[in-house]
């Protein structure tokens, strides 16, 4: 613990919470430890990833032990794939069950990043990843007269919602909703994301379903509703808190 302790504190990584998974210092740790398939693996020193970001390092392990997270860490410190390499070892294999994975971003632009970044993480495993382009179209691909054939789902909240209104999309499966810059979808205004969060929220209405909230600013309110809402949550922040 105290070697932990020393490096928690270099990486600046301060926690709150219960039972705090050990830290994930080494990419190698996912194989030994957690059985993760040796593609992920390849895939992320293939992306030229060789030492988890300090986020990730608190981030993966987190999810990994299917733990509800909030983290908060500055931009461009690796969230993304602390998010999806979780994601794609808990999901194992393609299957025809509709989405088990759903991650929301506050723009198309970040959405369509989010995607590209769970193609090249996921290369060889055979996941159906989709990225809500165009709402009419998306009806007809994921309605439930639908196959079903599709894993990993990213979407901005607008459009999610419009599908959910009209009942073309279910969301039952989902196992894991991640929320990417939370800070920005809490925010009140003409968006309404909190609104739209809030029906999305209970589409996903799955036994197993976990959540995790990223963002790069620390912002109160997303840590109250983190706190009240989230299951026995783990609190991870990188840096100074209120940067
Ligand atoms: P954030 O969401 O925190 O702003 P991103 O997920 O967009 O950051 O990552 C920023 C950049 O860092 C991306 O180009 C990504 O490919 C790269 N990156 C992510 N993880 C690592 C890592 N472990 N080592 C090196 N680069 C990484
Ligand atoms: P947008 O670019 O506006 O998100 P999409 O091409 O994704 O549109 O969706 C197709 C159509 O679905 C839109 O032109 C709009 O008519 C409708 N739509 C999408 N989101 C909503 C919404 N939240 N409320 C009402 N209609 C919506
Ligand atoms: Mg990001």
């Amino acid at each position: 613990t105290e070697q932990l302790n020393y490096v928690k504190n270099k990486k600046r990584i301060h926690t709150h919470g219960t039972d705090i998974p050990r830290l994930l210092e080494t990419f190698d740790q996912l194989a030994h430890e957690y059985n993760v398939h040796p593609q992920i693996i390849s895939n992320i020193k293939a992306a030229g990833y060789d030492l988890p970001t300090p986020i990730q390092m608190q981030a993966i392990p987190t999810m990994l032990h299917r733990r509800e997270l909030m983290a908060c860490a500055p931009t461009g410190s690796g969230k993304t794939a602390a998010f999806i390499i979780p994601i794609l070892h808990h999901l194992k294999e393609p299957r025809n069950q509709g989405f088990r994975a759903l991650v929301l971003a506050p723009t198309r632009e970040l959405a369509k990043q989010t995607y590209r970044e769970f193609q090249k993480l996921s290369e060889g495993r055979g996941f159906r990843i989709h990225y809500i382009e165009k709402a009419s179209t998306a009806i007809k691909k994921f309605g439930p007269k639908s196959s079903q054939k599709f894993d990993i789902l990213v979407s901005t909240p607008n459009r999610l919602v419009y599908m959910l209104k009209q009942e073309c999309l279910r969301l039952h499966s989902v196992e894991w909703l991640v929320v990417d810059e939370s800070d920005k979808l809490f925010e009140e205004g003409k968006t309404g994301f909190r609104d739209q969060l809030a029906e999305i929220y209970k589409a996903c209405d799955g036994k197993s379903l976990r959540r995790a909230m990223f963002s790069a600013t620390f912002a109160f309110d997303v840590e109250e509703w983190c706190k009240l809402n989230l299951d026995n949550v783990i609190q991870a922040y990188v840096g100074a808190r209120n940067s």
